[in-house]
């Protein structure tokens, strides 16, 4: 989206023509399967949100979802490495501007650490300005003999739990687009006015060693410190330096929201869900004869799709003929999440079968969905140490087969919740009664994610 600090940098490109998008295909989805749509259809209501949503303006553009396209079909040859973190679901109230600051702050911490790590680029990315729509696993939750609809997101209804406020609520797809449009505000303003500047970034990452328990990161983080001194010494333009990329990822949910903000760029004549740079298919929206899958085949954006442990090798096969048919760099991501118990022996069949067929993917580790347990106080958690060896595990799998590791997808936030349990500085399941803010799952705190970058960083510099 902003500026690149390289020399190809972001050049605006000839704006997307507004207003509603005809595309041959782009409403084939609606005569497919769907799952985890809110039923809201065939209102007036619907029809008002989705026409409105029509007519705003893109939140991204095509040029720049082209850039990242490029940027990600780096990382597939091994050339760049992707950070892809914040919330399991962002919500209205929690897009406050201390909030979104924190969150690309530790972000951008976490990815000075991975980059000297991996001696690589590190493509930074936000789970943020879109992610407010959740699968679930049930329709409806129940509590004390009441049942109601469960909660999806905050844009389709409410997490309170009475009738009006888990009503299906299509006025939220609006409230939704404008979230995200002041949080991607927010976010263009921090990582091209002088917050994402490497020595200020490198300046919090000493905060972080300031806690005793981290002194085991403290040989990295004075090699770190050493880099950034021989930069300074040799005259590097740590003014160019002040900007970064930073792209916005959502899982694509709501279809009605996807389609109503899909464009065509009047540069290339195509199609592009202009919510975000980046869109994700979930593991319960995966099924290839799907309206999901259908729908994203049909657009211009990187696509990212979650591989569970039931995946198969020919699941894979089949999504990489659908979405990715001209087998183009950058356009496919596989996102996996088999759980720290499963990956060393499930990853391996999938990650073969793909190279043979001659696809080149990226390959991104989710280690937080595949380690979701609930703590004996009863609240939705991971242990740091299960998600720890979900990425280990990833990183010998490929490893082993020569293939790249490409990046890491994780569940995390810049405030100081108790969410996920352990860490060096170890949050225990009592936190979880004043820290547990989440209103879906458990996120990594601030310190755990730069504990994690520190982990992960250790891994890469011996891939
Ligand atoms: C998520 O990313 O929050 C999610 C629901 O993941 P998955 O589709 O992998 O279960
Ligand atoms: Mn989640």
């Amino acid at each position: 989206m902003p500026e690149s600090t390289s020399s190809d940098s972001f050049q605006p490109k000839p704006l997307i023509v507004s207003g509603a998008a005809t595309y041959p295909g782009l409403d084939d989805w609606r005569s497919l399967p769907i799952a985890q749509q809110p039923s809201w259809a065939a209102t007036d209501e619907y029809h008002a949100a989705t026409a409105e949503l029509s007519s705003l303006p893109p939140l991204v553009f095509a040029g720049e979802v082209d850039v990242l396209r490029e940027r990600l079909a780096a990382a597939a040859r091994g050339e760049a490495f992707l950070l892809q973190g914040g919330d399991c679901a962002e919500t209205f109230d929690g897009a406050t501007a201390d909030k979104i600051s924190a969150r690309v702050r530790t972000i951008l911490q976490m990815a000075v650490v991975l980059t000297y790590g991996a001696s690589l680029p590190v493509i930074k990315m936000g789970r943020m300005a879109g992610q407010f729509a959740k699968p679930r696993s049930s329709n409806d939750e129940t509590r004390d003999g009441v049942t109601l609809p469960a909660y999806r997101g905050d844009m389709v209804n409410g997490y309170d739990f009475s009738p009006e406020s888990r009503r299906h609520d299509p006025s939220r797809l609006v409230r939704a687009y404008h979230t995200s449009a002041s949080t991607l505000n927010l976010i263009r303003a921090f990582t091209q006015g002088g917050f994402a500047d490497l020595r200020l970034v490198h300046h919090w990452n000493q905060g972080f060693m300031a806690n005793p328990a981290h002194s085991r990161y403290e040989s990295t983080a004075r090699e770190i410190d050493r880099a950034v001194k021989f930069m300074e010494a040799c005259g590097a333009d740590f003014e160019a330096l002040k900007r970064v990329e930073f792209f916005a990822s959502h899982e694509a949910l709501l279809l009605d929201y996807e389609r109503a903000l899909t464009r065509i760029d009047s540069r290339t004549g195509l199609p592009y869900d202009t919510s975000g740079h980046f869109l994700w298919i979930g593991e319960r929206t995966r099924d290839l004869d799907s309206a999901h899958v259908d729908f994203l085949s049909r657009v211009r954006n990187p696509i990212g799709v979650k591989l569970g442990p039931t995946s198969t090798a020919d699941d894979a096969l089949a999504l990489i003929d659908k979405l990715d048919p001209q087998r183009e760099p950058g356009r496919l991501t596989f996102i996996t999440r088999m759980g720290a118990g499963n990956i060393r022996e499930k990853l391996p069949s999938l990650v073969e079968k793909v190279t043979d067929s001659g696809a080149q993917v990226l390959w991104v580790t989710d280690p937080m969905h595949g380690n979701t347990v609930t703590s004996p106080n009863g609240y939705k958690t991971r242990n740091f140490d299960d998600v720890i060896d979900e990425v280990r595990g990833f990183f010998e799998v490929h490893n082993s087969l020569g293939t790249f590791p490409g990046g890491l997808h994780v569940e995390m936030t810049g405030d100081d919740v108790a969410e996920c349990l352990g860490g060096a500085d170890p949050i225990d399941q009592d936190a979880f009664l004043e820290g547990y803010e989440s209103v879906c799952d458990p996120r990594l705190n601030h310190m755990q994610s730069l504990e994690m970058a520190f982990l992960v960083a250790g891994a890469l510099s011996k891939s």
